[in-house]
């Protein structure tokens, strides 16, 4: 069964490869993580901070000028997404 290959649809979820530099929209309704995350080429999605759950993204718009930042100063690497509901502190 090889039919994985869609040109449009494609899911790309946590551990894949990041297949274009830009603005992905962040599905993960189990948590409350960042809607958009800036996302660079060749990067790995990242995770939930908060569980093993796979976290669903969706280019929204491509930005591929972003490669063309010097890399000093564009060091955006997330691997983590936090839960930006959480306001308590040690609450477990
Ligand atoms: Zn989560």
């Amino acid at each position: 069964m090889e039919s994985t290959k869609r040109a449009s649809g494609t899911t790309l979820t946590t551990g894949s490869t990041v297949p274009e530099s830009g603005i992905y929209s962040v599905s993960h309704p189990k948590h409350n993580v960042p809607a958009e995350v800036t996302l660079v080429r060749n990067q790995t999605f990242p995770r939930c901070s908060r569980c093993d759950q796979p976290v669903f993204f969706e280019l929204v718009r491509s930005a591929p000028a972003l490669v063309n930042v010097h890399p000093s100063t564009f060091t955006v690497a997330l691997y983590e997404l936090p839960d930006l509901s959480i306001n308590e502190e040690g609450a477990s």
